[in-house]
């Protein structure tokens, strides 16, 4: 059985201040069996360690290398000396942002697993890709290029974050996330074979709120989500932590 896993990115927001939405996350963590994971700035997660009680706690991003002349990076072993126990790779912003490809990807995914940090992989298309019906090829070009051979169950998950979704209040029906999901646990499977490629935990993420979480946690192989927007406040997130237990 993969344990459901709840997974908040605050992204670039939040000041010590935003910490206080914890204690009811935490709360609502407790309540349930779903795994609840908040990556916050990285400037926050040690001092989250504290009111985090049982939510796990994540970095956005770690450079590829353990150390070095990288002025203004962040190494896996420093986030998880902070506290983290997991690690965003490769999520669009980043891809966009610091133009980003599967091949560094994989790189930081494995100084994240020598540090100890569990990888969150986000693989996603684009509008352009999406309306060319191009999207299983791309998400089968990044599954295949940013994640390295010696995946488990344990180290890694799978987050599919269309990328004309995030953030937009656009969201695939549930037919679109339940056939991408079938697509990449196959792709697991035939890689990694049926022990590791079942273990994975596959997160949709994109305009995830509490107002579809339930229909998108029925899906087929819908092991939780990714949220951006809506992980900052509880009252966003609670919702969505219950709709997943
Ligand atoms: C994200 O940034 O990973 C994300 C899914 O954002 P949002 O939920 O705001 O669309």
């Amino acid at each position: 059985m993969r344990t459901k896993l709840a997974a908040g990115n605050w992204k670039m927001n939040g000041t010590r201040a935003a910490l206080e939405e914890l204690s009811a996350m935490a709360t609502a963590a407790d309540k349930g069996t779903a795994e609840v994971l908040i990556c916050p700035p990285a400037t926050l997660i040690a001092s989250a360690v504290e009111q985090a009680g049982p939510i796990a706690l994540g970095g956005q991003d770690c450079h590829d290398q353990p150390k070095g002349a990288h002025t203004g990076d962040l190494s896996a072993k420093m986030l998880a000396d902070a506290g983290a126990t997991y690690v965003i790779l490769g999520h669009s912003e980043r891809r966009t942002d610091h133009e980003e490809t599967d091949a560094l990807i994989r790189n930081k995914c494995r100084a994240a697993w020598s540090a100890g940090l569990k990888a969150v992989v986000c693989v996603g298309e684009t509008l352009d890709e999406f309306e060319a019906s191009n999207t299983l090829d791309i998400i089968g070009g990044q599954l295949a290029s940013s994640i390295p051979d010696e995946a488990t169950g344990h180290n890694l998950v799978v987050a599919y974050e269309p990328v004309w979704a995030i953030g937009t209040g656009k969201v695939p029906t549930v037919q679109q996330i339940g056939e991408v999901h079938d697509f990449i646990r196959s792709r697991l499977e035939r890689r990694f074979g049926a022990g590791v490629g079942r273990s994975v935990r596959l997160l949709y993420g994109g305009s995830v709120k509490a107002a579809n979480a339930e229909e998108i946690f029925l899906t087929s192989n819908v092991d939780g989500a990714l949220v951006g927007g809506a992980s900052l406040k509880a009252e966003d997130f609670v919702p969505i932590i219950d709709a997943l237990n």
